[in-house]
């Protein structure tokens, strides 16, 4: 729409197609703009008042170095179009205030006085709705200067008040009179919005408040006829005084009333329903779209410059200036090319420089491509796999690992919460998500809504569920000697009811092996024996009519140990992160499994500890002679575990062991450097994963704390950082 704005599209056809499209209905993109910086930014002005004059600031702060860069951006080309000739202050006061260095940056300075005039009404300690009415009495006087201008009786008073006005300001729509009260609609939506209104219910029933939350506004059940009445009246209002505005933008026209034509009064109601109409689709923030459109906004007059000058070259001046509508598409196709270049870049540059500040978690992506491969080499054809994700992809981040996973082809996935599911549906995985934990049944809408599959833990839950009342696709979970979850396997009656239930689709049953990854024959018998009673159970709900659903035994370790129980699916965990549980166990397929996971961390300080000297708690540690220590930027609390304190643990710094001394603390941990030459503040100590040819594997640190790699695995930390190398 701004792009429209300044190269007008139609022109080349008809003069008043052009005024309809770039002087009325592209207008409502600015007083959009306002109301959603009202929105997202100073809503909370009226809400937190601790945070929020740092919110401002911040705002302000942001805005204001855009607008800096912007400047510079166009010096030159202002420079070349003698914007610049006659300097004075005024003028410049004028330019930087109110008009904008260069024809589209006036957006700027108009946030940052609309948003700094709304934040002092915020701590006035006055009513809203008497700023609403202060905002739109500036509104009016904004109208006069504006589109209603003509309505002035020349030579008046109100007229010579104008005109030195616009020695000021060069129009009036600006921070002063136009954004405050866009600005201040954009708040009122926000604190009657119903996301807000939830979230000031008091905490006391935490569930249901999740359950409303993640389920967004209102997709439940009950809600949704609600939704839609509300969505159409919103589109109804919409169309009625967008078709006003123009009535009214024409009218003026005709009557020859407007200096400029920016602000029409219907542009308020048409702004609002238009505002309340796109909120009832609850997408998901997307930083890179946000970045991609300030680009396009800031870019497109270089754009524009740049069209001319590669038409003029090309000899293709007749469609790409000439013709309005080519010359819209080129300026757009261009802006969007350089804005998306530029947001991709510094999203990426950003990143790479944040992520490994402190301490961090590098997955490598080849490591876990070839266990993917390797794993699927391991079962039959038919057999695919179903990685799990729970507990963070044990660790590993479930977000990062489902999305290069589904980038192999990896469709069905299980995690063991529902909020797990949700979390990668959110950031766009699709296909099957199997939750193999319990769901209470206040979240059983969030399983609706997600087209996530949940496990039968057992009859009574089956009824439940069924009882909801909404189709929901499940996997029946099977007890076969665990005695964890599942119906109990010789219940064959009660499993064929879950079968026939008519509010579950049946899409999977399966049984959890609980002692597959030990050889000893004790364990062995039992698992063929829950094998036996699984197939026989399977055979008999056939032999009555359920039609047989995917079925699934195995996990990581029934994958090596028993080859011949594969079905439709292994739910592989461990092994698909390139360990088993053990360092036995691991060793033994080492060819094959390759650990994705690497833990890091910054060195943040070297020093000297004299003989004699102790560091750390409890003066555990104590230098028998003068030596170089370090801290490292992790501890306990990112899932480095303090039961290593005191051991034989190191960590590997430029290929060199430093073995940890004193006690593990919750963010930090000291170890000994004396070995190493040339330590310094901001190296990197590798705490699992390779340095040179030396490796510290995670079995080690199980294996020193007593645990299996699984837990030290997914208690990696929520603070760590992670990236995809
Ligand atoms: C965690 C889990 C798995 C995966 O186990 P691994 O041993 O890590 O492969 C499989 N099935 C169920 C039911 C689980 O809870």
């Amino acid at each position: 729409m701004v792009v429209a704005i300044h190269t007008s599209p139609l022109l080349s056809y008809s003069a008043d197609a052009d005024f309809l499209l770039t002087r009325v209905l592209c207008r409502v993109a600015v007083p959009f703009f306002f109301m959603v910086t009202g929105y997202f930014v100073a809503g909370d002005f009226f809400i937190r008042r601790d945070g929020a004059f740092k919110k401002f600031l911040r705002y302000i702060k942001k805005t204001a170095v855009l607008y800096g860069s912007a400047i510079l951006l166009y010096l030159p080309v202002g420079i070349y179009a003698g914007h610049y000739k006659e300097l004075n202050i005024s003028s410049v006061i004028r330019m930087l205030l109110f008009d904008g260095t260069f024809y589209h940056l006036w957006y700027f300075p108009a946030c940052m006085i609309g948003v700094a005039l709304v934040y002092l009404m915020s701590i006035s300690g006055i009513k809203i709705q008497v700023w609403m009415v202060v905002s739109g009495a500036l509104y009016l006087i904004g109208l006069l200067g504006d589109s209603y201008f003509g309505c002035i009786k020349e030579g008046s008073v109100l007229y010579h008040i104008y005109m030195q006005g616009f020695q000021i300001f060069s129009y009036t729509r600006n921070g002063l009179f136009m954004a405050p009260i866009f600005l201040i609609l954009g708040i009122k939506i926000f604190l009657g919005n119903k996301f807000y209104s939830e979230s000031k219910v008091s905490f006391e029933n935490k569930n249901a408040l999740k359950t409303k939350k993640l389920s967004g506004a209102g997709m439940e059940s009950g809600k949704s006829t609600q939704d839609s009445l509300n969505l159409l009246a919103n589109c109804i209002g919409l169309t009625v005084f967008g078709l006003l505005m123009v009535a009214e933008a024409f009218t003026l026209r005709h009557f020859g009333v407007q200096r400029h034509d920016s602000m029409y009064i219907m542009l308020i109601p048409t702004a609002i329903f238009l505002m309340k109409a796109l909120l009832a689709w609850q997408g998901r923030s997307s930083k890179f779209l946000r970045n991609t459109a300030m680009w396009i906004y800031i870019l497109h007059p270089v754009m524009i410059v740049v069209v001319r000058g590669a038409a003029r070259a090309l000899h293709l001046t007749g469609i790409l200036v000439d013709n309005s509508l080519g010359h819209y598409l080129a300026v757009s196709c261009f802006s969007t090319i350089a804005a998306v270049v530029l947001s991709q870049w510094t999203e990426r540059k950003k990143k790479e420089d944040f992520k490994c500040g402190r301490a961090w978690i590098e997955l490598s992506r080849s490591a876990l491509r070839q266990n993917v491969t390797a794993l699927q080499k391991r079962v039959p054809d038919a057999c695919k796999l179903m990685p799990a994700l729970k507990a963070d992809a044990y660790g590993h981040g479930a977000v990062l690992i489902a999305r290069e996973l589904a980038d192999m082809g990896v469709d069905a996935f299980c995690v063991a919460s529902v909020e797990e599911g949700i979390e990668l549906r959110r950031h766009g995985i699709k296909g099957e998500i199997l939750i193999l934990g319990y769901t209470h049944p206040d979240l059983f809408p969030l399983l609706f809504r997600y087209r996530l599959s949940q496990t039968v833990v057992d009859f009574p839950y089956a009824v439940l569920l069924n009882r909801y009342g909404k189709k929901i696709h499940v996997h029946i979970g099977v007890d076969t000697g665990m005695h964890r979850l599942g119906e109990r396997s010789e219940n064959v009656d009660r499993l064929y009811n879950i079968c026939r239930m008519k509010n579950l689709i049946v899409d999977g049953m399966y049984t959890h092996l609980c002692a597959d990854d030990t050889l000893k024959k004790r364990e062995m018998e039992f698992t063929d024996l829950q094998a036996k009673v699984f197939y026989k159970l399977i055979k008999e709900l056939e032999e009555r009519g359920c039609p047989r659903p995917k079925i699934h035994l195995q996990s990581s370790y029934g994958i090596f140990h028993y080859p011949e129980l594969a079905e439709d699916y292994v739910r592989v965990g461990i092994a698909l992160y390139g360990v088993l549980s053990t360092g036995e166990d691991t060793e033994k397929y080492k060819d094959i499994l390759k650990p994705v996971l690497s833990l890091k961390a910054r060195i943040t300080s070297v020093r000297n500890l004299y003989a004699g000297e102790s560091a750390g708690y409890g003066l555990e540690f104590q230098a028998k002679k003068d030596m170089k220590i370090a801290a490292l930027s992790i501890g306990y609390g990112d899932g480095y575990p303090r039961g290593l304190s005191g051991g034989e643990s190191a960590v590997l710094i430029e290929g060199r062991r430093a073995p940890v001394i004193g006690r593990i603390c919750m963010d930090q941990t000291i170890v000994d450097v004396s070995g190493i030459p040339g330590v310094k503040a901001g190296d990197v100590a590798v705490l699992i994963g390779k340095s040179g040819e030396e490796e510290i594997s995670v079995c080690h640190l199980a294996k020193e704390t007593g645990t299996i790699t699984n837990e030290i695995l997914s208690r990696m930390g929520a603070r760590l950082e992670r990236i995809v190398v």
